[in-house]
């Protein structure tokens, strides 16, 4: 039996013993959690603390508020009352946004540049948020806790809250740790799954969600004109032809179901 199968077999049989298997919202795609939503919650708002502390927020009360109502308009749709929602946008001069678990978005100025129109902005802030709410980092911190503890990752789990190896994942997951906002890459799986949810949250709010197809044409030739160095969000949420074709594909169901343009006024 190789190492790979043998990872399987485990990851199969902690699922059954702790009934960690969830179904996503949303998609229903069925997922590894060993961590509650409660524990992931908390340790989203602690680093949302942090992240305020250390970073300059900016003093641009139009841009500011333009990321606030967008931003409350995606989390009325989310339909996510625990969640305790905040805007925030961040003065720095890179294409980078997050959400964290708990309702905590930040926004970068530099991202402003490319997402010009509300419905861009719209885009990059439902895929953002989805990526929280569809629990993509529990779902990195338990494979990450599976590969480092095997099989006592769960009972490290358990104690999430206060075990400082736990929330070392967190912040490797999330990326919050000492470079705010550079995480580990998500999977394809999540990136497409956070198009598609993003754009179903941004419809919703009303928002065009040809919005998510613009921006991400805009991400691809901001890439290519960067060349080697891509800025930080773009290393995480690479832009390709192939993810703009597969936007462009979902895209017309969602706007027929989710639009609701009225919301706009
Ligand atoms: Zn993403």
């Amino acid at each position: 039996m190789n190492r790979s199968m043998k990872r399987t077999i485990l990851l199969i049989a902690l699922c059954a013993i702790l009934a960690a298997c969830a179904k996503a919202a949303y998609t229903n795609r069925s997922q590894l959690l060993l961590i509650s939503e409660g524990q992931e919650t908390q340790l989203g708002l602690q680093a949302a603390q942090d992240v305020v502390k250390k970073e300059k927020m900016s003093t641009d009360q139009m841009q500011a508020e333009r990321v606030k109502r967008v931003g409350r308009r995606i989390a009325a749709a989310s339909n996510k009352p625990d969640y305790k929602w905040e805007f925030f946008l961040i003065e720095k001069d890179t294409v980078n946004a997050f959400c964290l678990p708990g309702g905590k978005v930040f926004v970068y100025t530099g991202i402003l540049d490319l997402a010009t129109t509300n419905d861009e902005l719209a885009a990059i802030m439902g895929h953002e948020i989805a990526h929280a709410l569809v629990r993509h980092g529990g779902e990195r911190m338990s494979t990450a806790l599976m590969l480092q503890f095997g099989g006592q990752a769960a009972s490290i789990a358990l104690g999430a809250g206060t075990s400082p190896a736990v929330s070392q994942i967190f912040s490797q997951a999330y990326g919050v740790g000492a470079q705010v906002g550079v995480l580990l890459p998500h999977s394809r799986t999540q990136e497409s799954e956070a198009d598609e949810v993003g754009m179903i949250l941004a419809a919703m709010a009303g928002y065009e969600p040809s919005g998510a197809m613009t921006l991400w044409q805009k991400m691809d030739a901001y890439s290519a004109k960067k060349g080697q160095t891509p800025p930080v969000f773009l290393s995480t949420h690479p832009s390709s032809k192939q993810r703009i074709a597969d936007i462009q594909a979902k895209m017309g169901a969602i706007r027929a179901k989710y639009y609701r343009q009225q919301l706009l006024q």
